[in-house]
């Protein structure tokens, strides 16, 4: 059996995580071997995992796991492994998924392999993994009795399964210590409302050559004209220009929107890697021999600052039919 553990966040699934099942029931369906998930807390979805051909979900509940709390959540993880025996346990390679799995690893003691991208499951599993944020990919296998990995974000796309079934709830109580949950959520600030960076079809994203905090305002008018949301590069958080929440990046977001523009950022790999996966992506930059420029899939080259309202300028006389 393949247990999928569903990262979500109070009830709200992941999108990611369907990759992982995606990945996961290639795996089981080369092996013979079903496909269950771990669902840790009270607020379920379990009826989205049933276009995913999951057959049981393990609805593990405890009162200390109203909210996520990594450590609590990789020793309920390990209860439940110890009680139903799978023989592999694969979450998302989100920040979530990455954690509670490392967490899993150091309880059972097993090796875990995070973001991996290609697995042959024959003994022993070889897998292919993303490291260095993406500027690498490591071939490697993984030998142990249970095999516990996490799936590279949008490393495989999400299919749903040739036929759905109709999962059955299985109740599972962990027994948790104070010191599982001394690491937990307890306050929530929203920075966002609406659609956010990881979410969002557009990605209208600044670099140092924005120049300023109020330089952000025109990218804020194009990515409102196109539906989207405005990102940065690390330059400018660490400028204060913008809050960390909209770096994109190996230390920020991993974004795949449909279009990205990106406005006077270089490409550097840091930046690159949390962005590559776009599936359209325009520069616009002052120079021709920018790495984002020469990767990207549409350039202008010139000054962002006479570029991007005149951008504006068009779409919003479109939208007008003038
Ligand atoms: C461990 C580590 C992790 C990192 N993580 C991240 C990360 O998550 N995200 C990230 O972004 N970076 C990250 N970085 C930093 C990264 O290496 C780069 O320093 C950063 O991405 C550069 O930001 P930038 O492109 O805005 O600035 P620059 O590299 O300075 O590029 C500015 C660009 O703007 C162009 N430009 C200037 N003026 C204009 C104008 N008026 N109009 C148009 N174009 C103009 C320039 O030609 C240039 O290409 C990380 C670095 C390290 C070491």
């Amino acid at each position: 059996m393949i247990l999928v553990l569903v990262t979500h966040d109070r009830g709200v699934i992941e999108e990611t995580t369907f990759q992982a099942l995606t990945l996961a029931r290639g795996i089981a369906d080369d092996l013979g071997w079903s496909l269950e998930a771990a669902w840790i807390g009270d607020e379920i979805a379990a009826e989205s995992l049933a276009a995913h051909g999951v057959t049981a979900v393990h609805h593990v509940r405890h009162d200390g796991l109203d909210d996520y709390s990594p450590t609590a959540w990789g020793r309920a993880l390990a209860q439940l492994v110890d009680a139903i025996g799978p023989e592999a346990v694969i979450a998302i390679g989100s920040d979530r998924g990455n954690e509670v799995m490392a967490h899993l690893g150091a309880i059972t003691g097993a090796p875990m392999v995070a973001n991996a991208r290609e697995v042959t499951p024959e003994e022993p599993w070889a897998i292919v993994r993303t490291r260095w944020g993406g500027s690498l990919l490591e071939s490697t296998e993984l030998d142990a009795p249970i095999k516990i990995l996490t799936v590279a974000e949008h490393a495989v796309e999400s299919t749903p399964a040739q036929s759905p079934s109709s999962p059955d709830v299985v109740e599972f109580t962990p027994d948790l210590s104070e010191s599982d949950l001394m690491t937990k959520v307890v306050d929530r600030v929203v920075a966002t409302e609406g659609i956010t960076l990881a979410t969002a079809p557009v990605v209208v994203s600044g670099g140092r050559g924005v120049g300023s905090p109020d330089g952000f305002a025109a990218l804020e008018e194009l990515a409102g004209l196109l539906g989207g949301v405005v990102g940065c590069s690390r330059v400018v958080t660490n400028n204060g220009w913008r809050p960390h929440s909209d770096q994109v990046g190996q230390t920020g977001t991993v974004v795949a929107p449909d279009v990205y523009i990106a406005c006077g950022i270089s490409g550097a790999i840091q930046h690159w890697v949390g962005m590559m996966a776009s599936k359209t992506i325009i520069a616009i930059n002052t120079d021709a021999e920018a790495s984002m420029v020469t990767k990207a899939d549409y350039a202008v080259v010139g000054d962002l600052s006479e570029v991007v309202p005149d951008i504006v300028e068009e779409l919003k006389s479109r939208r007008d039919g003038r």
